[in-house]
């Protein structure tokens, strides 16, 4: 595929079709991706769950014995599988020597989170020292608004999307009450125009030239969790820096999703969680961003001795000697049976780069939607067959893996129809699907095996009963 790069995704696809000898649609299309695709080996460092053991599938109509179709990264990433033997190494340890493992073995608890910093970096674009593994994204997104959310009578407006994920929502709300403010006359919540799934980049940055006097934070999503838009993070910075706002992104469904560019774009701050892309396991160690240029400006507003320097952490003296930037924003010792598995996960990161598995990406997602195109799109002839149509924007500079199908018909018993065959992705009623072809596990035969059963699930939801 290596003569195709440069060229669209679409017409990568349709040469390759060509070269097979075979319709878009056909398997051996899949099959030739898959033999081609640089990153297929990676599949091989995790676990992928079979079939039979997915509760909901129904072995009379499917082989249980093979591998699912695991499309729900985006809510939930797969099992590393050197995860295990990390978290036994530590237990082990802490049988064996007990408190002596603050110190000793292949991560003193004392510092273990300080190795997997660089590792994180890499994925988000970032210095490692602009960049803290602790606490949950929430509580991070929380630690980040005390110290950038300063209103003041003419700068006190926060501004974000309406559908913004709701935890990210509350957080906001609440940071806006703390301050003494009114959410109804702070809190300015975008939404596209109407008869739009999504919001035009040009429309934000409207928004931002006129109000930006009045707003002291804004504050996206890198991707949006429920659409899959990927923002153009560099030129909503950009905006927001010349009204003289701060720019804050919440990375939850970007990080391990598309390149990011923390550092060079000038973000001020930035979370994100590490259990969806990142594969930490649920509740995993969240991330923490805070661009260089606020090392010695930029202070927690809420202190704990983890954000003291380490070489006198321990004296004890009550003196606080803050750790620059954001390790000064960490509060406790480390949960270091959260820091083996996103150890884990970062270093499969680390054998590839970001750019590999976006190149990947781009691909794996435009075949999704050429195929779920050539299939399910509203067919005039026979209007009464359900067809999908994507919510997500179809510009790959404006998506990451996912894509989020909207259904003619009400999703339910579609979703429980492809759970039965061994899919799993997320559904959100009334009728839509999203579903995640990650770069780093799933293959190209993922895909045209999700749009096969995704037409068998549909054939069996709308028979008559
Ligand atoms: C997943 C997600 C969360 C979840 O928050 P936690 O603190 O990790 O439970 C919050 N915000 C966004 C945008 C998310 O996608």
């Amino acid at each position: 595929m290596d003569q195709l790069t440069g060229a669209s995704p679409r017409h990568v696809l349709e040469a390759v079709a060509g070269r097979v000898g075979c319709d878009l649609t056909s398997g051996e299309v899949a099959s030739y991706l898959d033999e081609h695709d640089e990153l297929r080996h990676l599949r091989e460092q995790f676990l992928i769950p079979k079939v039979a053991d997915l509760p909901p599938s129904d072995l009379s109509l499917v082989n249980g014995s093979q591998d699912c179709v695991y499309f729900v990264g985006n809510s939930l990433g797969l099992q590393p599988k050197s995860a295990e033997g990390y978290l036994r190494q530590e237990m082990e340890k802490w049988a064996k020597i007990g408190i002596h493992g603050h110190m000793q073995g292949e991560r003193p608890w004392a510092w273990a989170e300080n190795n997997l910093e660089a590792l994180m970096a890499n994925i988000v674009g970032a210095k490692p020292e602009e960049v803290a593994l602790m606490n949950g994204l929430t509580v991070n997104l929380h630690l980040l608004l005390l110290s950038f959310y300063k209103p003041t009578a003419t700068r006190h407006k926060i501004l974000m999307e309406d559908k913004a994920f709701p935890s990210d929502h509350y957080t906001v709300e609440s940071q806006i009450r703390l301050k003494g403010y009114d959410p109804e006359e702070s809190m300015v919540c975008l939404s596209p125009r109407t008869g739009e799934e999504t919001l035009r980049t040009e429309d934000i940055l409207e928004v931002i030239a006129q109000e930006g006097e009045s707003i002291a934070v804004v504050m996206f999503s890198g991707v949006q969790y429920y659409t899959g838009q990927l923002f153009d993070m560099a030129a909503i910075t950009e905006a927001g820096h010349d009204k003289g706002c701060y720019v804050g992104f919440d990375c939850a469904h970007a990080a391990g999703n598309v390149e990011l560019k923390l550092h060079d774009w000038g973000v001020d701050f930035a979370c994100w969680c590490s259990y969806k892309y990142i594969n930490a396991g649920a509740g995993g160690l969240a991330g923490a961003f805070l661009h260089e240029k606020h090392t010695d400006t930029v202070q927690p507003a809420l202190m704990g001795w983890w954000g003291h320097v380490i070489e006198t952490r321990f004296d004890m003296t009550n003196v606080m000697e803050l750790q620059p930037g954001i390790s000064g924003f960490r509060l406790s010792n480390q949960p270091i049976l959260l820091v083996c598995p996103l150890q884990a996960s970062l270093e499969v990161f680390n054998m590839t780069s970001m750019k590999a598995l976006r190149r990947k990406s781009v691909l794996l997602t435009a075949y999704l939607e050429l195929l779920i195109q050539c299939s399910y799109t509203r067919d005039p002839g026979r209007p009464t067959r359900p067809h999908v149509s994507i919510l997500t924007p179809s510009d790959p500079l404006q998506r990451g893996c996912q894509l989020s199908l909207s259904f003619s018909t009400p999703i339910k018993e579609v979703f429980h129809q492809l759970e039965k065959r061994g899919v799993a992705c997320d559904m959100r009623e009334p009728n839509v699907l999203r579903v995640a072809p990650v770069p780093l596990y799933n293959s190209f035969s993922d895909v045209h095996r999700f749009v096969k059963l995704l037409g068998l699930a549909l054939a069996a939801s709308t028979q008559p009963q």
